[in-house]
């Protein structure tokens, strides 16, 4: 017998998930400088983290010999007085990719269905196919924005999720409250919608759900350390939702599932308020200057509303390259079905200067 016919079946179905190269990486394949490299390809933080969050970081590391505590009630404490809700409603996970997968262990099974919008983040088709469950793709509607009523649409009485993340990645369009409100109110009682706001710090004024929450409504909401705390090597992310809800996902959890040097720059982080608004006003700059360096290019770009924009710059695979081999560090979105499009996260003033100029250059625009 071969190890594939021994495996679980939703094993086998994973499709792969191709990371950001890391610079190193890069360096080694090409030959080229690892110094002279930018990564605009996994929306980062290009201002790194918050000093206060490393600080803390370098406190815990001292005491890396002791388990963390498991509860994480310090960080779970500062999320609730954050949130205005019970330290019984919010989880911590690996990331917060660690929490999607946890929402599967503890309610997908063969048989059930996750609707999502298409060109989701692949995370979701991902921990679907794992438990053995199946993915309904809603289509997109025009400006690759996502269709709220074509994803409540796509419910069926097998479904048991609704994965919507606004921002989205990697399209970057935002729905506004109202069409979510919509969403959450035309929703069935067997369905969860399972909101990702990984994206939700870069906006204006994010959608609040904890009122549709406190109404009796099935919602689980997910943040991350990763995007504008500029945490993301830590692996740090959280759930909130419905307490009854939460204490089903952390029978799933591993007691320390994250670490005592993560949760303490975590908390760190929420700390530096001043830190969050720098990077929310100058990604609002960069979106500016990308965009205004995309159509100074004739290149159509979606309006994107996190820390990333996607451009149409034809063969999205071919540009990536050219770009690769100039040493920027790109994502080409083909494996979303977007071929002709790149996404580009945003970057410091120079290394947006510096993509606007080597994409000139590869385009034959320079
Ligand atoms: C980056 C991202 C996350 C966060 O992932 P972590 O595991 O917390 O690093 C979640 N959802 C989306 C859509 C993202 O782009």
């Amino acid at each position: 017998m071969t190890y594939a016919e021994l495996a679980n079946k939703g094993i086998l179905t994973q499709p792969v998930y191709e990371p950001g190269k890391p610079i190193d990486q890069v360096a080694r394949e090409l030959g080229l400088d690892p110094a002279g490299i930018i990564k605009l390809a996994s929306n980062e933080n290009p201002l790194g983290p918050s000093p206060k969050a490393v600080a803390a970081a370098a406190r815990a590391l001292q005491e890396a010999q002791l388990y963390p505590d498991g509860g994480y009630y310090v960080l779970r404490e500062r999320l609730a007085r954050k949130w205005g809700l019970g330290m019984d409603q919010f989880i911590i996970g690996d990331g917060s990719n660690e929490i999607i997968e946890l929402l599967g262990h503890a309610f997908l099974a063969p048989g059930v269905e996750c609707v999502m919008p298409q060109a989701s983040f692949v995370v979701y088709k991902l921990v679907t196919l794992m438990f053995g469950a199946k993915p309904v793709e809603a289509p997109l509607a025009s400006g690759l924005r996502q269709d709220l009523r074509a994803l409540a649409a796509a419910v069926t009485p097998r479904t048991r999720f609704v994965f919507l993340a606004s921002p989205a990645n990697p399209v970057g369009t935002a729905n506004t409250g109202e069409e979510i409100v919509e969403l959450v109110r035309a929703l069935p009682d067997h369905v969860i919608l399972v909101f990702d706001e990984a994206y939700s710090e870069y906006l204006d004024q994010a959608p609040d759900l904890r009122p549709l929450m406190a109404e009796g409504r099935k919602i689980v909401c997910l943040r991350t350390f990763s995007k504008i705390y500029g945490l993301a090597s830590l692996r740090v992310g959280y759930g909130y939702g419905p307490k009854e809800l939460i204490a089903i996902v952390q029978r799933a959890r591993q007691p320390f599932n994250v670490s005592a040097v993560a949760a303490a720059a975590a908390v760190a982080a929420l700390d530096d308020a001043e830190f969050v608004e720098r990077c929310r006003r100058e990604n609002r700059a960069g979106l500016a200057q990308l965009g205004e360096g995309f159509a100074r290019l004739g290149l159509e770009f979606v309006p994107g509303q996190g820390n990333f924009l996607l451009a149409k710059v034809g063969d999205g695979v071919a540009v990536f390259d050219a770009l690769q081999r100039r040493g920027v560090i790109t994502r080409p979105v083909k494996p979303y079905g977007l071929p002709e499009w790149l996404r580009v996260s945003v970057g410091t003033r120079e290394q947006n200067t510096r993509l606007l100029n080597s994409l000139a250059a590869v385009l034959g625009k320079g």
